[in-house]
């Protein structure tokens, strides 16, 4: 029997576990301690701890799950990790540095049901979700690997936009968020941690309803339902006209600014006309729209795409800036080792079979 990732259960589910297995309840805080302060990677080091909880906790939870088989380091301070889990499945994650401090970009399942067609991650179809666990230990994995480098570097910012839709493995997500924000553990602040989905629209309206503080990011990629749906099958089931409302809501709900993230593909969705259309879709919302303006990262089984050239970029921007919406185009990092979600795995994968 594999058992189950200490990482996986917030505060109060370790407390309550402690007390139905009768230990003391300052236990959690302890532990905890270890697991998010001094980081350990095993229960014998927990040495403020009795003999028969360490026993316990050995006997029903593990500390790592994820093997690391390969780190790569980019030139831009990005660093790649390849992990394996218990099952043999591959994930990745991705340190990057920003001017504003050190950013985790996490994978929520081990491939992708959404099936975009621009994407490595939605090649496979999803084989698993990962358990909240497995996500928490990614970020804590990066945070050893800043741990072994000495500087006092700590992870500051997290974004959920590795492989898998964190919205269809919404509960695992929920939990990694209140554990990494926890401030006994990582104490990620709220703010400074993003989720982005392609739009299921019914846990838009969940997640506003949980009131985290967590920012919003939505793959956009498109301002109308025909182009949208040739490039995003998940527009199907969830049009624009059922994505809105559901953006108005979260907006209404929070009034926290939301992300929009949009690819810019060459002669697809990257004209004027496109462009036009996206700020008059954002129109009514422009005082909290935010647009992420994406170059595309080729994947080699999506020849049909190339990236926008830089002049498409620019009147793309300019025209979105004059009709009054706020807009950046996304700086890249680690491009000389395969960053783009889900390309590391892929070509792992192609190189078993
Ligand atoms: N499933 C979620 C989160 C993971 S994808 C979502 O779709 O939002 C995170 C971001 O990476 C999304 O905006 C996605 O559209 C983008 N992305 C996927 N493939 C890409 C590629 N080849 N180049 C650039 N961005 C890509
Ligand atoms: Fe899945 Fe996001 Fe990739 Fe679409 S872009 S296939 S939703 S990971």
């Amino acid at each position: 029997m594999t058992k189950q990732s200490i990482y996986g259960l917030t505060i109060d589910q370790l407390t309550e576990w402690l007390l139905e297995h009768g230990q003391k309840k300052f236990r959690a805080t302890q532990v905890w301690e270890w697991l998010y302060q001094k980081r350990v990677t095993s229960f014998s080091e927990m040495t403020n701890i009795n003999k028969d909880c360490l026993q316990l906790l050995e006997e029903h939870f593990d500390i790592e799950t994820l093997n690391i088989q390969i780190k790569q380091e980019s030139k831009d301070g990005t660093v790649k990790l390849l992990s394996q889990l218990q099952d043999g499945n591959l994930i990745e994650t991705v340190l990057m540095r920003q001017k504003y401090g050190l950013s985790v970009c996490v994978t929520t399942q081990v491939g992708c049901n959404i099936g975009c067609s621009f994407c490595a991650s939605g090649i496979l179809r999803k084989n698993r979700d990962l358990v909240s666990g497995e996500i928490v230990e990614q970020i804590m994995k990066v945070q050893q690997h800043l741990d072994e480098a000495g500087n006092g570097e700590r992870v500051s910012h997290i974004v959920v936009m590795g492989i898998g839709e964190p919205f269809d493995n919404f509960d695992n997500l929920v939990n990694f968020l209140k554990i990494v924000n926890n401030p006994k553990g990582l104490a990620i602040g709220a703010r400074h941690i993003t989720v982005s989905t392609s739009g299921l629209a019914p846990k838009i309206y969940e997640f506003a309803d949980l009131d985290l503080q967590v920012n919003l990011a939505i793959s956009l990629h498109a301002p109308n339902n025909e182009l949208r749906t040739q490039i995003m099958k998940i527009n199907r089931a969830y049009p624009l006209e059922k994505l809105m409302p559901a953006i108005d809501y979260y907006l209404e709900k929070t009034n926290r600014r939301i992300t929009f993230e949009y690819i810019l593909l060459n002669d697809v969705n990257d004209h004027k006309e496109e462009a036009l259309q996206l700020a008059k879709l954002l129109k009514d919302k422009r005082h909290l729209a935010y647009v992420n303006l994406i170059p595309y990262n080729p994947v080699s089984e999506h020849i049909q795409y190339k990236r926008s050239t830089k002049e498409s970029i620019l009147t793309f921007y300019d025209t979105l800036k004059k009709n009054g919406i706020n807009c950046v185009v996304r700086q890249e990092h680690g491009t000389d080792i395969d960053a783009a979600c889900g390309q590391l795995r892929s070509k792992q994968l192609k190189k078993a079979n």
